[in-house]
């Protein structure tokens, strides 16, 4: 079934919606995307996102060419007219069509385009009952990975390699240090029960699932600690997971073919994955 897309003011069927060749976003990757999960055709998680994109879009110097109140309204537009109940919604705003040159234009008109993707996440899959394997690779992203823009090639192409290994990830690590997984926030738990993952800054996205598992986790009593962690230290943890707004909390049970506590997703992991699920699901909007 054909989807209706959003592009600059006007619903589509996606086959129609078009944009330039000249657009800075297709020659320079001079765009921004942002992800909503949503569940039960309602908005998970949405204000974190919405202020995520705002803040992103902020750092390239950009505008946005809707207010956050048409914002919210087209994201609630998209899911009625595609029928979603479960899937997500990929927003993207770049600066727009303009010639050639590395400059920002001077009077920008950036292109907004939205689309849904059908997607089940809320039941567990296979990848929540075992766990995933992933792999680990030298991030070798810009320096600016708290920003989410669409520059995902180096992203793609260590997700190829962790298939190449049987893997279902990769997690990127610099100096020593894990930074992030190439899609999603990568956390650990320590023996002593302890979570832990790696404190904001320019070397990596601010996980809006990363921050409420954070503080779902410090309601419940489980000890966080926002630092940075080795490689070795994560084979050697207890449990490994990965959280994102449509993967939510996804056990890790092998790095690099090393296995991480017994084999199997972990009780904090569980736990955490249930209080996310419990908590989001009855705050959809
Ligand atoms: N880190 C990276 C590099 C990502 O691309 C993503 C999601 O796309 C995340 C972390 C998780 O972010 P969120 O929890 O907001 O989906």
């Amino acid at each position: 079934m054909s989807r209706i897309v959003y592009l600059n003011g006007q619903w589509l069927p996606e086959a129609e919606a078009k944009v330039s060749i000249f657009d800075r976003g297709y020659v320079f990757g001079d765009a921004i995307y942002e992800v909503t999960a949503v569940a039960d055709g309602k908005l998970m998680d949405y204000a974190g996102h919405a202020a995520r994109l705002m803040r992103s879009i902020g750092e390239i110097a950009l505008e946005c060419p809707v207010s956050a109140d048409e914002l919210l309204a087209i994201h609630r537009e998209i899911v009625v007219r595609n029928n979603l109940v479960e899937g997500l919604i990929y927003l993207q705003i770049s600066r727009g069509p303009d010639d050639r040159d590395f400059h920002f234009p001077k009077s920008p008109k950036p292109t907004l385009s939205l689309f849904t993707q059908a997607k089940k996440f809320i039941a567990d899959g296979p990848n929540v009952v075992n766990g995933i394997p992933v792999i680990s690779l030298p991030d070798l992203r810009w320096a600016r990975r708290d920003i989410k823009t669409v520059q995902l090639l180096y992203p793609s192409m260590a997700k190829m390699e962790a298939e190449k290994h049987g893997a279902a990830d990769a997690w990127l690590y610099e100096d020593g240090f894990v930074t992030e997984a190439t899609s999603s926030t990568a956390l650990i738990v320590t023996r002593d029960g302890h979570l832990i993952t790696r404190q904001l800054s320019h070397a990596i996205l601010p996980g809006i699932t990363r921050g409420s598992i954070l503080s779902l986790a410090r309601d419940a009593g489980i000890p966080v600690e926002e630092r940075p962690f080795t490689l070795d230290e994560a084979k050697s943890a207890a449990e490994a997971m990965i959280t994102s707004a449509t993967q939510m909390v996804q056990p890790v049970v092998k790095i690099d073919g090393d296995v991480i506590g017994d084999g199997k997703p972990g009780p904090v992991t569980k736990r955490l994955r249930k209080l996310y699920i419990d908590y989001h699901l009855s705050n959809l909007i």
